[in-house]
């Protein structure tokens, strides 16, 4: 392993032959559906469509019954203690390769994600950069935190603490980054030696299959990681389960907040507390200062708020104008958001592609009639007709206290708000219960400073755009509701996977003990 952390580069698509090769990728890809397609037993199937396009399916998955997955508990209950033997450098191994093979894949890869979840070329790719630097990041930081460590030493007594694997781990994942997030929490899992049982989202199942044969093709052992598809109800099964010791969650507030009360309940034969990493939502605020510059704000609020349609938990989808800018800013941003182009995202010509599902079109299009009657709406731009589309759509004079101010919409829905000066602004991103990310644009060394002490979130981008995280170099992760644990892709995360331990000893001999051929 290289001294140095290196993440994955992306594709550069400003590149023609790139933009060729992914253009064929796309075509090889949509040819395989029908292999992906095939029932091959009875029993209830999952049908996964495209976003743009729900008469075409992109694969069909095995839905796993709660028997199974009861099954798939007890395999891991019985695996656990050969995984957890197996040498650390053994685990890294297998991660290190999986990356590997996953970065050889990485067009096929990205080209699933545009078609099974609407993601445009850029933010594919990426999904599977992301992936490829989880699995290779915690395999070497497994190898750091594993070492033993020496604590106080006396004449006399050694003392040692070091970690251990918790048990068996239940990796609940969403649909938004479809390779990544299931990955990362479940790379976490396997290189500390816990057992994984994956659930990835109802919405991306085909991209889930993938990772399994990746992990598999790797060297990862069948009951060392079990993949469980289908719903909600499985997740809840395995959280409930007294032989879970450790559930990684990412998705939706509502699930986490259930999930949390439900792994805190002990259960007849539990014989352990359970462990929680549990990241939700976002109402990302970014404020514009007025000295910001205000081409390179536009930008970046575009691509922050709109790009894939605003269903990333860092999404911004508050913005804050200081009252001097705020008509400038708002009427050439505005125009800016009218000149994106929607369509399916296997065009890369189209900015703005197909929210998830029928449900996501619905509860964003009622949000959008609620806008109308809260606040102004200064733009909604029309969509397809065919697919899960909803163009973008802006409110301004919006009330911070109002519900489009307040709640996780996940789409393409932009709040604005006037502030009367820069303190204003703070006080109005700090009012809310989610505090994920957060993002200002000003040129003020005194803003600036007032805003690294004062706007509480969990990751603050100053004078760039507030998504696209990447691993090691900007751990990841919320404050207040949107989330408990420490940040993925930091230097904590594995250690919410671990038990710590600590053995002391004696060395003082008490006398002399026989070796055991001279005591009879
Ligand atoms: P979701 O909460 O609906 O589902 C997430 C996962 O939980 C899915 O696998 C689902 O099947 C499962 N699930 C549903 N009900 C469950 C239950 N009762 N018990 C156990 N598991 C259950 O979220 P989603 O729609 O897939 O994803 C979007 C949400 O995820 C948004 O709120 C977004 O902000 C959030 N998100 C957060 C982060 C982060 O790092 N904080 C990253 C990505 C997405």
């Amino acid at each position: 392993m290289a001294e140095i952390f290196s993440n994955e580069p992306p594709i550069d698509f400003a590149r023609r032959d790139n933009r060729e090769r992914f253009a064929q990728t796309l075509e090889k890809v949509r040819g395989q559906f029908k292999e992906r397609n095939r029932r091959r037993s009875s029993g209830a199937w999952l049908d996964s469509v495209n976003p743009a396009n729900p008469k075409e399916i992109v694969g069909r998955v095995r839905v796993s019954s709660v028997d199974q997955a009861k099954e798939a508990i007890d395999r891991a209950a019985r695996f656990f203690n050969e995984w957890r033997g197996t040498r650390v450098e053994k685990r890294a191994e297998i991660l290190s390769k999986a990356a590997d093979i996953m970065r050889k894949k990485r067009w096929e890869l990205a080209a699933w994600e545009v078609f099974e979840v609407g993601k445009g070329w850029r933010e594919a790719d990426a999904d599977v950069v992301e992936a490829v630097d989880y699995l290779n990041y915690y395999a070497r930081e497994v190898i750091r935190i594993a070492a033993p460590r020496q604590t106080q030493q006396l004449p006399g007594e050694t003392n040692v603490c070091f970690y251990e694997p918790r048990g068996i781990g239940a990796i609940i994942a969403p649909w938004n980054f479809p390779l990544a997030i299931l990955a990362g929490m479940t790379a976490a899992a396997l290189a500390t030696g816990n057992c994984a049982l994956i659930k990835p989202a109802e919405q991306s199942p085909v991209m889930a299959v993938h990772l399994m044969e990746i992990l598999r093709a790797a060297g990862l052992p069948d009951d060392a990681g079990q993949l469980l598809q289908g719903g909600g109800e499985l997740g809840a099964y395995s959280v409930r389960s007294p032989q879970v010791h450790l559930i990684a969650f990412t998705g939706s507030r509502e699930v986490g907040l259930e999930i949390l009360r439900e792994a805190y309940t002990h259960r007849p034969g539990q014989e352990h507390v359970k462990r929680v990493v549990c990241e939700m939502g976002g109402k990302n605020a970014v404020i514009v200062d007025n000295d910001a510059d205000l081409d390179e704000a536009i930008n970046h609020v575009i691509d922050s708020a709109f790009g894939y349609q605003g269903q990333k938990c860092s999404a911004a989808s508050r913005l804050i104008l200081v009252r001097e800018v705020h008509d400038r800013f708002l009427s050439r941003f505005t125009e800016a958001v009218r000149s994106l182009k929607i369509g399916p995202p296997e065009d890369p010509r189209h900015v703005v592609g197909p929210v998830i599902d029928a449900e996501a079109q619905e509860r964003i299009m009622r949000y959008i009639r609620l806008g109308k009657k809260e606040a102004k709406c200064v733009l909604e731009m029309a969509a397809p007709k065919e697919g899960y589309f909803v163009g973008p759509a802006i409110f301004s004079d919006v009330d911070p206290a109002s519900r489009i101010a307040q709640e996780e919409i996940f789409g393409p829905v932009l709040s604005v708000i006037k502030a009367r000066d820069f303190t204003h602004a703070l006080e109005i991103a700090n009012h809310c219960a989610f505090a994920l990310t957060g993002g200002i644009f000003s040129r003020s060394p005194a803003h600036i400073d007032q805003a690294r002490k004062e706007f509480c979130v969990g990751n603050l981008y100053i004078n760039r755009g507030i998504t696209g995280a990447v691993v090691e170099r900007q751990p990841f992760g919320g404050l207040k509701l949107s989330g408990i644990g420490s940040k993925a892709g930091g230097p904590d995360y594995l250690l919410q996977f671990l038990e710590p331990r600590t053995i002391s000893e004696n060395t003082l001999r008490h006398g002399f003990a026989p070796p055991e051929n001279l005591r009879k």
